[in-house]
């Protein structure tokens, strides 16, 4: 579905548009890639595209760079309301997303996946699932490789699961995946849409060319999300923790359950299940709903949600030390993840927080660290305005620690069973790190090192 007599200008030469203009190229098409940024084009990776034929042209970014283009990529760093692409869009030129080419390229059904939150945990848990039935599949999107990269390793028989945000939604032309799912929303991203509404409009483009022959997946306990199903022409099916649906999944009796034309199948008890927390049930819901219609049989689906432990840094656990469990759940770059992290566990908690403070209202946060956490040890730029809130909610036990390391030796001094060591920073990481996962690697070291 790709002419090789397009002219494709890739804008963005991160991961997502090397990966397109590589793939472009190998289709056969003449790509230009352009980045604002000055690049080092004698790296090993653009030397590669340019022995592909790929023109390289960076360190600047004006319209000379339309002439002669017939479609422009965009990468999901990059908003489609750039003045270039107003531009491209008034000479008639197309704009699109990495993932619309991944799907003019793709031959396997495609399930994809949106939301604010869980995003890479359901995804990896269907694509672990599918993988589990024997078929071939491939998971991409955010997750990994780009997904026009992945979607050539699978023909008409596999199946392609993906991670979409609504980043990659607002490019989106023909895409139309045979399931699609969407897990929840939450403001969120909302500068960059022109606020809910807009956020909600580009999430529901997941299901927008679908017709009476696909699916779309549903949180029927979500407002805004179960509403979708009013303006979908796909057939619905809903997950939910509190009802049960005419079709999708749904608890009953402390069990996970599938539910298909009238029928009622068992999946396996919600205390089964390896991850933790009540979000990470919604997650292996929705999951199952999305394996259930991939022709996945319930005990396949059981055996995955038995042994899988998540994907890594979110509540991931790292080892037992001296009967002391430890966690890392570096990706809470945000109270409200570490919220979910806290409700995850009963309590005895030596919880280790802090770094750059995104300066959010910590109140509920922090009453939740009040009634679980036993120690708070703060860490980062953030430790004085986390402290003096802790205190103004009741938590007693505070600790300021000048680095990671420290954290965490302090933590072993601390911890006696049954308490836990989390890393739920609520913050983002850059005062220290990198980013997220270097800090959550870090972590994993300190910790097998404590051994
Ligand atoms: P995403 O890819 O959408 O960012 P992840 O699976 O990486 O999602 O999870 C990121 C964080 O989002 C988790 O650490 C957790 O705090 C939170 N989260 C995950 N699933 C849910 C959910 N179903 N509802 C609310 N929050 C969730």
């Amino acid at each position: 579905m790709i002419s090789a007599h397009t002219h494709f200008l890739v804008l963005g030469a991160g991961i997502s548009g090397r990966s397109v203009a590589a793939v472009l190229a190998a289709e056969g098409t003449r790509v230009t890639l352009n980045d604002v940024k000055t690049i080092d084009e004698t790296r090993q990776e653009y030397r590669e595209l340019a022995d592909m034929g790929v023109s390289i042209v960076s360190g600047r970014q004006d319209s000379s760079l339309l002439s002669g283009v017939d479609t422009v990529v965009v990468s999901p760093g990059i908003t489609i309301h750039l003045p270039l692409l107003d531009e491209a869009r008034s000479r008639g030129i197309t704009v699109m997303s990495e993932i619309e080419v991944a799907y003019r390229l793709c031959r396997a059904p495609i399930i994809a996946i949106t939301g604010t939150n869980g995003k890479t945990t359901t995804t990896t848990l269907v694509g672990e699932m599918i993988k589990a039935s024997g078929r071939p599949t491939v998971v991409g999107g955010n997750i990994g490789l780009a997904l026009s990269q992945e979607v050539r390793g699978v023909d008409a028989k596999g199946m392609v699961v993906a991670e979409i945000s609504s980043f990659q939604l607002e490019g989106v032309i023909s895409f139309r995946p045979h399931i699609a799912a969407v897990l929840n929303l939450t403001p969120d991203h909302l500068d960059r849409h022109g606020g809910m509404e807009g956020y909600q409009l580009a999430k529901e483009r997941i299901f927008a060319h679908q017709t009476a022959d696909d699916y779309v997946i549903l949180n029927y306990d979500d407002a805004a999300v179960r509403a979708m199903a009013g303006r979908a022409a796909s057939r619905i099916l809903y997950f939910s923790l509190t009802a049960e649906p005419d079709e999708g999944a749904f608890l009953q009796d402390g069990s996970l359950c599938l539910k298909r034309q009238g029928a009622v199948e068992p999946i396996c008890p919600v205390a089964d299940l390896k991850l933790l927390g009540r979000h990470n049930v919604e997650n292996a819901l929705a999951a199952c709903c999305a394996a259930m219609l991939a022709g996945v049989p319930a005990g396949v689906m059981a055996a995955v949600l038995r042994s899988f432990a998540g994907v890594e840094h979110r509540i991931e656990p790292v080892a037992v030390i001296h009967g002391i469990p430890y966690y890392n759940d570096s990706k809470a770059t945000n109270p409200e993840s570490s919220v979910k992290a806290l409700e995850a566990f009963a309590g005895h908690l030596i919880l280790i927080a802090g770094g750059r403070d995104k300066n959010t209202d910590l109140s509920e946060f922090m009453t939740l660290a009040k009634e679980r956490v036993d120690h708070l040890i703060l860490i980062g730029e953030a430790a004085k305005r986390f402290g003096v809130a802790a205190t103004q909610h009741g938590v007693t036990a505070i600790h300021r620690a000048g680095s990671l390391a420290e954290a965490v030796n302090l933590a072993r001094r601390l911890a006696r069973p049954p308490q836990a060591v989390l890393l739920s920073p609520a913050c983002a990481s850059y005062d220290m790190f990198n980013n997220y996962e270097e800090r959550g690697r870090v972590f994993k070291e300190l910790v097998h090192q404590l051994a």
